[in-house]
């Protein structure tokens, strides 16, 4: 899609809006499953919780695509979007066993990442085929924020504890049907994954009775220029012949699985954002638009850099801006960053706003979440209405007249 569809979208929707093209993420999907197209039985699980509007989670089931889901409300929202509990996985950590059974109960894929809760689920449910997620103590990215395969990670049952996990797995006469790991969000080096792949594959070896393995996800998407980019090619090339000498010693056709997020969703993603304001300082440039980070929070809470257009006069004259939001308190979007020359009412358009940004949008300030569209075949469709008043108000129960007069 083009920067005039942008625009054109942000005047029949207004701004702040959300625009995802439905083409980016089918090609998204079509190139991971042609990189892997060696392997019998491969399965990708989009891990919703990057974007969990409806319509998106129905284009993708289009696509062929399962689900990933960390919580029981996104399994709920997923069996809402039409998929069935045998598509939809569960790979939730630190939940309640009550939520697990629950889950379980649906007939959905349960994903079990600790022992304790192994052993009681076991020790319950001994019929019930499960799955662990095994920490391969991998280091992947250098952000400790979203490496969750370290040592000091909340995540997974470690590696080193397989003799414990094997016990409990014979002592309660459980079924695990499948491994899975998540090494966090940010592969750089395949011969990192290549490297936890072994781990998973040894870990592998202790269970008679697999289905499949499930690698997680941690593909790498270009943010700004020159940002590496997971070679996917090159991983499916490398890990595609790994994983079929592993079945062939195994004895038996495994199923491959991802679960990826950001790479499927966010460069099919656009924030659009219109400025309230160009303010002058002794030091800057500020370029204020009617979002904040109640809208898109990344750039704050992780520091990440989403490239900015603007979209209104993408020809005019570079300057240097530092755009930022109308929340309350410190607010960045970028600093010193070089735009087209702005003016005041000029849209600007945000990149890879995909994953993490709807789905991480609060009602700071008492804002609205924005509305979101889907550019699908030329054409913008609204998936998500604008926030309202009564929206905020729902759910709030205000006191009695008389008490509150006090
Ligand atoms: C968040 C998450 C993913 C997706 O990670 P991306 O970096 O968005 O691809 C996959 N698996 C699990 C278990 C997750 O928690």
């Amino acid at each position: 899609m083009q920067a005039k569809d942008l625009v054109q979208l942000a005047e029949q929707f207004g701004s702040p809006l959300y625009v995802y093209d439905a083409a980016k993420i089918q090609s998204q999907y079509k190139r991971l499953t042609d990189a892997f197209s060696k392997v019998e039985k491969l399965r990708i699980n989009y891990a919703m919780k990057a974007l969990s509007n409806v319509a998106i989670l129905q284009l993708l089931r289009e696509c062929g695509s399962c689900l990933d889901a960390v919580s029981i409300q996104e399994v709920q929202l997923g069996l809402h979007a039409g998929y069935s509990p045998d598509q939809i996985f569960f790979t939730p950590n630190g939940v309640s066993l009550e939520e697990i059974e629950e889950v379980s109960a649906m007939g959905v894929q349960i994903n079990i990442d600790n022992l304790s809760i192994l052993e009681q689920f076991g020790t319950k449910h001994p019929n019930v085929p499960v799955c662990i997620r095994i920490n391969p103590h991998v280091m992947a990215g250098g952000n400790a924020n979203i490496s969750v395969g370290h040592i000091d990670s909340k995540f997974g049952i470690s590696v080193h504890q397989l003799p414990h996990l094997v016990r409990i797995v014979e002592n309660t006469k459980m079924k695990i049907v499948g491994i899975h790991m998540h090494t966090g969000s940010d592969i750089l080096d395949i011969e990192v994954f290549l490297y936890a792949a072994e781990i998973l594959f040894d870990a592998a070896r202790s269970f008679k009775e697999l289905e499949f393995l499930d690698f997680g996800s941690g593909f790498k998407v270009p943010y700004k220029k020159d940002d590496i980019e997971t070679d996917i090619e090159e991983l499916g090339n490398k890990l595609s012949k790994r994983f079929n000498a592993f079945c062939k010693e195994y004895g038996k056709d495994l199923t491959l699985i991802f679960e990826p997020g950001k790479f499927l969703v966010s460069e099919a993603g656009y924030f659009l954002a219109k400025v309230n304001v160009v303010k002058q300082t002794t030091s800057t440039v500020f370029a204020g638009i009617d979002s904040g980070f109640n809208h898109l929070i990344r750039p704050m809470f992780y520091g990440s850099q989403h490239h900015i257009e603007n979209i209104s006069h993408p020809k005019g004259k570079e300057r240097f801006y530092s755009v930022v939001g109308y929340i309350c308190e410190t607010d960045t979007f970028a600093n010193n960053r070089r735009i087209s020359e702005i003016n005041e009412g000029d849209i600007l358009c945000f990149k890879n706003a995909g994953a993490y940004c709807f789905s991480m949008a609060s009602n700071y300030n008492s804002r609205y979440k924005p509305a979101e569209a889907l550019w699908l075949n030329g054409e913008g469709h609204l998936i998500r209405a604008q926030e309202t008043f009564e929206d905020l108000l729902k759910n709030q129960i205000p006191l009695p007249v008389e008490t509150a007069a006090v």
